[in-house]
């Protein structure tokens, strides 16, 4: 009898499926494939997907049969085996499916499925191209018609699979994903004018005189730029000296043609050069030496530190002195930060001193570059030896990473919301790192309470202290001005009291600039009628439609709903609304009123939409072309600003009045961080917080900068109110557009869970906004006390959402699981 070996391979779908499938080969495929290759197989009613190989083996599928894979798309693995280890920590922990982390993970060019779009690329040169015959058609095609779907290519081709060619081309370059642009980065040029050699002497001011004796308009602008020049301004751009002179454009024309200007363009970097320039050779002050010392000595015994050094006190010096260690023994780096937005200044920062091997990569970046980046990591090349990302660099292919930073490590956006994987980057880069052994360092002026107890109280992670800022620069002045005082003794004006617009003033006299700080954007969160009290509401969400001024237009900030702003109320038709509260907008255009010649721009989200909006709004703030800067959280972030001697808080009140147990930490955080932000330099900075509770325990140890009190006061109540550290969450939600079947459906799943954990089930209960998108949400949390094991929790849970997914009527229930919730 004939002995037939079958071979098989379990392959990861990137879908949300709660197991991987099996696979037939052949004996020949069998020896070739490897783990962490890519194959293309058929799966569901005639797609085909591109899936990952996890494992090969000989044991036949019990429930089904398996099908043959349709081809096998690499010669070597796109996924490393230490990648799968870790993406399946990631699946179990967070409890989630493989395939939802492969998706995630990988840039989806290298995920092709029947439905994705492709295109030639721009700035093709096919000439010196060597194209298989399908390559050719599939690339004449496309210059009949642009883009295709993967579908549509296997039709022209003829094929059951298209996949192959497409790969090629994709690597070569030829094709890309559509609906992305290019996006190259281009210098800024700015118009500047200088006087011409004629003029360059001091006492040319006479000559100039007496040639301009006839035209007093043109001798004052000539005056005014004598008078930046004076100050220090170099280079003076057309803009300021306009600015400064009240001169037309005709005005400096004039001056040019008379040969007394001269124009020219100057190139600025995104960041301010010539401030790091200088600096190749970087040297660490005394204090930073020091904990530089004490976190290589932690790192003698310990893979984990935390460096809590107060804002400005130099921790990116002290990050690129680990960095070049960590170069010279030829080992990786990936340096989180928590936004997208602050790679940009980092970056600039980093090429300083290591040029090209420091690559960026975010979800933000098009598919190509992604994937251009991933093959960098795979061939372990000496670009890109230097990760600077967002959480998703977590995913990428490292070869041999040695160290891993995580910068403003408190940040909340470290951790994922939504879509899943709902992974919090800061405990899975720990994860990473020990897969390498690599060390972790975390650094921030604000220590989530999570971090600092880890380091302080259980010692897992060793803990150094940077307590002066660089230059021994004074911190920040913090002054709580108390608005009810203020309001009743009449000191108020708009939404600003009298001690922080002298304060703006003072600073406006100083050409020093001024951030100021408002939570909401927007004009008004909330307009009412004035005779009956009515507030439009979105029609898809249950909040309050918030009133942009500019545009004329209420908007929903859950569903990007909007409609005109009404002139009546459409509940009794009376003619006047109110705006109640403010937001961005409205202290944007108060300020510009009481100070009419100050240059000011808003930060938030609204004016930051455009690809390089927010690095426009950024460069323009550092080159001083803007005075004053309002602006939302986003202001608050790690951006090293130098002239900014002013921070104005407009309402703190709103940051503490959440239902939320991290309310007070993150208020606490988010004040001393936008306090950072100013006097960075040899001067002291200011900050002044609005608020109509001054005595607040919160404010007080903002104002005193007192961490330690802060944290055992947070810790108390974390402990009191059972909540992280002592207690894990697990957040469940239910979701649906049937009011009735969520409220059923969470009832259901409460008790089950109930008659398992008892006493630390909570809810069910509505979050403040039950409604959005017209999607129903209702939450259960679930706390497990230390001791309680973590796994058996989720499979418990896992099980519960599985039975409860069977009963008919629930089917149609999104339910959603939120490991580490906050
Ligand atoms: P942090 O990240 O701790 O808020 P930064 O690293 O941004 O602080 O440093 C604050 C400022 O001080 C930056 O402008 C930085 O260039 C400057 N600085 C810090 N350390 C040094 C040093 N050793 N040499 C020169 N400049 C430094
Ligand atoms: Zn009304
Ligand atoms: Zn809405």
């Amino acid at each position: 009898m004939q002995i037939t070996v079958l071979y098989f391979v379990d392959v990861i779908l990137p879908l949300p499926l709660g197991r991987n499938y099996t696979y037939s080969i052949s004996e020949a495929e069998y020896r070739f494939i490897k783990p962490g290759i890519r194959v293309v197989v058929p799966f569901g009613k005639s797609k085909y997907y591109t899936a990952i190989v996890q494992e090969k083996h000989s044991n036949p599928p019990i429930i089904y049969e398996a099908k043959p894979i349709v081809q096998i798309l690499d010669q070597s693995p796109v996924v490393t085996s230490k990648q799968l280890s870790f993406w399946q920590w990631i699946a179990s922990y967070y409890a989630c499916s493989l395939g939802e982390v492969v998706k995630a993970a990988l840039p989806s060019s290298y995920l092709l499925e029947s439905t994705t779009l492709v295109q030639l690329s721009s700035n093709l040169i096919l000439d010196d191209l060597q194209f298989t015959d399908d390559e050719f058609l599939v690339v004449e095609a496309l210059k009949q018609k642009s883009p295709l779907r993967v579908e549509e290519v296997r039709q022209i081709l003829d094929k059951k699979d298209a996949l192959k060619p497409l790969k090629n081309l994709i690597n070569s370059k030829v094709i890309s994903l559509a609906h992305e642009v290019f996006d190259k980065y281009q210098p800024k040029l700015i118009r500047c004018i200088r006087l011409t050699d004629n003029f360059k002497t001091t006492s040319s001011l006479e000559d100039i005189s007496v040639k301009l004796s006839r035209s007093p308009k043109q001798r004052a602008v000539v005056l005014a730029y004598f008078a930046l020049q004076s100050k220090g301004n170099n280079p003076i751009s057309v803009k300021d000296l306009k600015l400064k002179s009240q001169a037309s454009s005709t005005q400096i024309k004039q001056l040019i043609d008379k040969l007394i200007f001269e124009e020219y363009y100057h190139q600025v970097n995104r960041i301010n050069q010539e401030l790091f320039a200088h600096n190749p050779n970087l040297i660490l002050s005394a204090a930073q030496a020091k904990a530089l010392d004490e976190i290589k000595n932690v790192f003698l015994t310990q893979s984990t530190c935390l460096l809590h050094g107060v804002t400005s006190s130099g921790k990116t010096e002290i990050y690129i002195k680990l960095i070049e260690e960590t170069i010279a023994v030829g080992k990786q780096i990936l340096f989180l930060v928590p936004e997208i937005a602050l790679t940009t200044q980092l970056l600039d920062r980093l090429k300083l001193y290591f040029e090209n091997k420091v690559v960026v990569y975010h979800s933000r970046y098009s598919q190509n570059e992604r994937h251009e980046i991933w093959q960098l990591m795979l061939n372990d090349s000496e670009r890109g030896q230097i990760v600077l990302g967002a959480r998703s660099a977590l995913m990428l292919p490292f070869k041999n990473l040695g160290l891993v930073i995580i910068d403003e490590s408190h940040e909340l956006s470290y951790k994922q919301f939504d879509p899943a994987p709902r992974y919090h980057a800061r405990d899975a880069a720990l994860v990473l790192a020990a897969k390498f052994n690599a060390k972790t360092l975390l650094g921030s002026a604000t220590p989530s309470v999570e971090s600092y107890y880890n380091a302080k109280t259980l010692k897992k992670f060793g803990y150094v202290n940077l307590g002066v800022r660089y230059g021994n620069v004074l911190p920040p002045e913090i002054e709580l001005v108390d608005l009810k005082k203020a309001y009743k003794r009449k000191q108020m004006r708009g939404h600003f009291s009298h001690r922080l617009l002298s304060e703006i003033e003072s600073a406006l006299n100083d050409n020093l600039q001024i951030i100021l700080f408002q939570n909401r954007r927007g004009y008004a969160p909330v307009v009412s009628c004035n005779s009956c009290g009515h507030s439009p509401n979105c029609p898809n969400c249950d909040v309050s439609l918030t009133y942009h001024r500019f545009q004329k237009q209420l908007r929903c900030h859950y569903c990007s709903y909007t409609m005109a702003m009404q002139n009546n109320c459409q509940a009794c038709g009376s003619p006047g609304l109110d705006a109640v509260g403010f937001g961005t907008e409205q202290i944007q255009e108060e300020i510009k009123q009481f100070f009419p010649n100050a240059r000011v721009s808003r930060m938030d989200y609204d004016t930051t939409k455009g690809k390089r909006s927010f690095e426009t709004l950024i460069n323009a703030f550092q080159q001083q072309e803007i005075d004053i800067l309002v602006g939302t959280q986003m202001l608050t972030k790690g951006l090293d600003f130098r002239k900014v001697k002013l921070v104005g808080v407009l309402n703190a009140d709103q940051l503490i009045n959440f239902p939320d147990f991290r309310a007070q930490e993150r208020s606490f955080q988010m004040l001393q961080q936008v306090a950072g932000r100013s006097g960075r330099t040899a001067d002291q900075g200011k900050v002044i917080i609005q608020t109509f509770n001054p005595y607040h325990s919160i404010f007080q140890q903002v104002s005193t900068n007192d961490y330690q009190t802060m944290f055992k006061e947070q810790l108390d109540q974390r402990h009191a109110y059972k909540y992280p550290p002592f207690y894990r969450l697990i957040k469940l939600t239910l979701r649906h557009s049937d009011y009735a079947k969520v409220n059923a459906a969470s009832e259901w799943v409460a008790k089950s869970l109930r008659a398992v954990f008892g006493e630390y089930v909570l809810g069910p209960e509505f979050p403040s906004i039950p409604r959005i998108r017209n999607k129903y949400n209702k939450n259960i949390l679930l706390k497990i006390p230390n001791g309680q094991s973590v796994k058996k929790t989720k499979e418990v849970i896992i099980k519960i959402k599985n039975t409860f997914l069977n009963i008919g009527e629930f089917r149609t229930i999104r339910v959603v699981i939120n490991v580490d919730s906050y």
